[in-house]
């Protein structure tokens, strides 16, 4: 048995920390937040008419499988502890220009045959043959890339090779070009570049692997959680504590201790001594655990974009808009949009707000998270990350939030759905308070932006992993609890 200290409660944390208790290590998470979950949030706005309970971040449950085997590797069965609700439409696309919308589905012969009601039988065929080709992808990442530990450029670079699936994965290829070389219809084309989104990414840059993200929500289908999606971090943290993980939130760890070659433990602060343990599993940010974590500060080659962040409303608002669960609409100049959130340093250009972005509304129909006669909104849009550089913006610059929450409300209006004189309130969460909240530098929602090598879940010095969205295999609930999965298995169980 191994004493194992997980530092950071977040999805990948809780996921690890039950894995390894149900192996009959002795674990304990140090969480410096007052909640656990991370970037799961949730917020809870009282009103006379009663609550509104908001999802902070994730709004879409996708690959439950991966939940299901969590939860089995446990002990327990996921269907006792989350209300899976599966999403027909799994997305609303509402495209520039009026004309018809599309709803994408978890059945690719429905979803073709919608597309060709609304966009003509060309741009159907056209998705089916780029169907066929992620298909291909899908099947060679999650075999390769996504269940097990890809260490270095070299690692990746041989399973590629061994893959034979080279032609499908089109190295050297964006997203943008695979979306170019097989769709026809543009509106089809924005549908595709906005899973680069997914990642953190500019579809331009982006590697057309990513090909395999719609693939997953669109075959696997996409889920809500009844009670929303911060349901999970309930259901992690009860399992964790079942298992005899010690759970302690208000508690920041300062510094991992890591000499001749191996840990020895973290320093927590406010506490003189030292708290020793076999193993440290570091489900905060790769970056903080390199640059701040560790005795002597290190660069890893593999950092070098960091992601979107997001600009967030939370809304109450009154009546009923007829939404569909989620929404995507789209603008007329997405290029425009990945310019201003991106940003480009190298030609001086800085990154700012976006005039006309991409709005993405999510609107539950359940009861459980708002009052009769009332709608709960989130609403998200694309946003450079929190900071003074010229990839970012200072989104804590006087009147910034609160002007950039009407331009967006104003966009939604032009768009077709305007609720401003509906508003009973509205908060708004911007890329800074994402990085006070979790400790996600920046606000950055992904970690490193769009590659297929993330840092390595094995740490620098031995006994030391990374788990979560900024290590391998990546972002998104899925992702994270895989990195979880991986984590857990190269530790191995105590027996
Ligand atoms: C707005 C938004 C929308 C999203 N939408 C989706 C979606 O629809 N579907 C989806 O699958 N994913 C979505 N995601 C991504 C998903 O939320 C993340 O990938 C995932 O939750 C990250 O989990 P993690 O394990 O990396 O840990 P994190 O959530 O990053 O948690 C890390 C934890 O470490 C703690 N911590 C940090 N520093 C310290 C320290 N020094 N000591 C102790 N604790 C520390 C933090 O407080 C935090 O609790 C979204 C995210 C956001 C923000």
């Amino acid at each position: 048995m191994a004493r194992i200290v997980v530092v950071g409660a977040g999805v990948g944390g809780l996921a690890t920390a039950a894995r390894l208790a149900a192996t009959g290590h002795q674990v304990t998470v140090f969480e410096r937040a007052e909640t656990v979950g991370g970037k799961l949030g949730r917020y809870l706005h009282d009103t006379p008419a009663g609550p509104f309970h908001f999802d902070t971040g994730p709004s879409l449950l996708t690959l439950p499988e991966v939940f299901h085997d969590l939860f089995e590797a446990t002990g327990a069965k996921l269907d006792e502890y989350l209300d899976l609700v599966p999403l027909d439409p799994i997305v609303r696309h509402v495209f520039p220009g009026g004309g018809p919308t599309l709803d994408s589905c978890a059945d690719p012969v429905e979803f073709a045959t919608r597309i060709g009601a609304a966009f003509g039988d060309r741009a159907a065929a056209d998705w089916q043959r780029l169907w066929r080709r992620a298909a291909r992808v899908w099947h060679a990442s999650e075999r390769d890339i996504l269940r097990r530990s890809v260490d270095s450029p070299r690692d990746l670079a041989s399973l590629a090779w061994r893959l034979g699936d080279l032609a499908a994965i089109a190295p050297g290829r964006t997203l943008r070009g695979l979306g170019r070389r097989h769709l026809s219809d543009p509106r089809l084309r924005m549908l595709l570049d906005r899973y680069a989104t997914y990642t953190g990414a500019d579809p331009r840059r982006a590697p057309a692997a990513l090909v395999a993200v719609p693939y997953a929500e669109l075959t696997f289908g996409g889920w809500y959680l009844r009670g929303g999606l911060g349901t999970l971090a309930d259901a992690l943290l009860t399992r964790c504590l079942d298992l005899g993980v010690v759970v302690q939130t208000d508690t920041t760890v300062t510094r991992i201790d890591a000499t001749g070659g191996r840990v020895h433990g973290v320093r927590l602060a406010g506490v003189a001594a030292p708290v020793p343990a076999d193993v440290v599993v570091a489900n905060v940010d790769a970056i903080t655990v390199y640059r701040d974590l560790l005795p002597h500060s290190r660069r890893l080659a593999v950092l070098t974009d960091r992601s979107l962040a997001g600009f967030v409303l939370l809304l109450g608002v009154s009546g009923s808009t007829g939404l569909a669960h989620h929404n995507v609409f789209f603008p007329h100049d997405y290029d425009a949009e990945f310019d201003a959130v991106f940003g480009d340093p190298g030609r001086g250009v800085r990154a700012r707000p976006a005039v006309d972005p991409t709005v993405f509304v999510t609107v539950a129909d359940d009861p459980m998270v708002r009052p009769t006669g009332h709608e709960a909104w989130f609403v998200l849009v694309n946003a450079a990350r929190q900071g003074t550089a010229a990839g970012a913006v200072d989104w804590r610059r006087p009147g910034l939030a609160d002007a950039y929450a009407d331009r967006i409300l104003e966009v939604l209006a032009q768009r077709g759905v305007d609720v401003r004189d509906r508003l009973l309130f509205r908060e708004v969460r911007t890329p800074a308070d994402l990085d006070a909240a979790t400790g996600a530098p920046g606000g950055s929602i992904y970690g490193t932006a769009g590659g297929l090598l993330r840092p390595a879940n094995r740490g620098p010095a031995h006994g030391l992993w990374l788990v979560g969205g900024s290590s391998h295999p990546g972002g998104g609930l899925p992702m994270v609890t895989l990195s979880a999965q991986i984590v857990a298995d190269e530790i191995g169980p105590a027996w």
